[in-house]
Order: structure tokens, then sequence, then C-alpha cells
């Protein structure tokens, strides 16, 4: 079998897709600066995605679970209208630092407001006045199916959840492997959960890129 290199095909791919982006490559520089692992956030290609989602499904309302610098946050952010609203959760102090500071830079610290703290906890403590129309999984894989459950109250009917990582390389689906890790654990009880769940309708989109093998679950609350 040959070996293909995945992030040399992204980058050829964006070269024609994705303009150089001089804020985006700034909050990363500032996420390198601060030791953060900014090469876990979702890709160029990926964030575009999002972005263009944002904007095609007239997004106005959007949570995010799991901040790291913002960079994800960026790519939704800017896709907003004016009276749009992005609420990201954070855990870490540092990353949420970062992110503030890249989302200042970005001009969307009037849109994009990081909450510090673990994410479970800020979620069951929201009662906006109207719900959100996306939401964005990307966390901690173990807590996926507690924070499906808060998404799903926290959506709006006929909303978007995405969930990232749903494939970690094919072993979420090798179930041979003698200890799966957290992660696939995490996305397997999220599997049979929205097996049983008939208040939703999703599907998964594997992906290969320059984060390698792993997929997002797009899912549409009824
Ligand atoms: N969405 C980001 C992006 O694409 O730019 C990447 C997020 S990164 C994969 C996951 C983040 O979740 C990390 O910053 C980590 O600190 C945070 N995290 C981990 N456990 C958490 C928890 N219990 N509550 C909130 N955030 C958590």
């Amino acid at each position: 079998t040959s070996v293909v290199d995945w992030a040399k095909s992204d980058a050829y791919h964006n070269s024609f897709l994705i303009r150089k982006d001089e804020v985006l490559d700034a909050a990363v520089q500032n996420g390198i600066d601060h030791g953060i692992p900014v090469e876990i956030a979702v890709s160029s290609a990926q964030g575009k995605f999002l972005n263009l989602l944002v904007k095609s499904l007239g997004v106005k309302r959007i949570l995010e679970v799991g901040t790291l610098g913002g960079y994800s946050s960026i790519w939704m952010g800017r896709a907003l209208p004016y009276d749009g609203e992005l609420i990201t959760l954070e855990l870490n102090e540092t990353h949420a630092k970062v992110a503030r500071e890249n989302l200042a830079k970005a001009g969307l610290d009037g849109r994009c407001k990081v909450i510090l703290g673990p994410a479970y906890d800020s979620m069951i403590k929201l009662h906006p006045e109207l719900p959100f129309d996306l939401i964005f999984i990307d966390a901690d894989k173990k807590s996926n199916v507690k924070y499906y459950e808060e998404a799903k109250r926290l959506v709006k009917r006929g909303g978007v959840i995405i969930v990232d990582n749903m494939v970690e390389y094919g072993n979420v689906s090798d179930l041979e492997k003698e200890s799966p890790s957290e992660w696939s654990v995490g996305v397997r009880e999220l599997l049979a959960v929205l097996k049983e769940d008939e208040e939703v309708e999703a599907t998964t989109i594997a992906t290969v890129g320059e984060r390698g093998f792993d997929g997002f679950l797009y899912a549409v609350r009824k």
C-alpha cells in the first residue's frame, strides 16, 4: 500500500481555497508562545467549513465546548452577524487567556465570550433567553455524552450539534484493541446514546487531512 502525505494533500487544496490570514496566523503564534498545544485545534480546512456552515445556515447563536486558543472560535465568530453571539467554554486558564487575547485581536471580543471553568458546570448554568442555533463539542472526549445531553437542552429545534474527533485514527471502531482510550470510550458511548435517541438525526463524516484520520458528527435536533 502506498503512503499518502495527507498534510500535503490539505496544503494543496488550501492553496486554492483558503487565503493567507494574518489574524489566524497571529492567533496560532500567540498559542505557541504560551506553550499551548495548537496542533489539536481544528485544521484550517475544517475551520473554514465551520465558518461556511455558520454563514449558510444563518446561525446567530453558537455555543462551543472546548476553546483552546480560540482558533475555531475565530473561524465561527467571524461568520456571525453583528448581533450574533458565540459563547465558548474552557477549563484551562492559560487557554482561556490566550483565546480572549486572540478574539480581541480578531475584533471579535464584542460577539465572542470565553467562560472559564469545567464545561459541564458552565453548561448547566446556561439558561439563555433564546436557544443556540449551533453547538460545537470539542473538549475532553470522555464527557461527550454529558455535553451532548446538555447540548440537546440548549439547541433549538432544527438546530445543529457538531462533535469533533469521532473517528480517532480508526481506533473508535477497533474493538479488538485491548485497552481502548478514554477518547474511544467517550465516542462509543455517544454513538450508543444516539442510536436510541429519537429526537436527533446524525451522521459521522470521516475526514482525512493534516490532522490525520478523524471525523465530525453532524446531528440535527428534530
Ligand atoms: N475547539 C478548539 C479549536 O479547534 O481551536 C480546540 C479545543 S481542544 C481540542 C480541547 C480543549 O478542551 C482544550 O483547550 C482543553 O483544555 C479543553 N477542556 C478539556 N477538558 C475540559 C473541561 N472539562 N471543560 C472545559 N474545557 C475542557
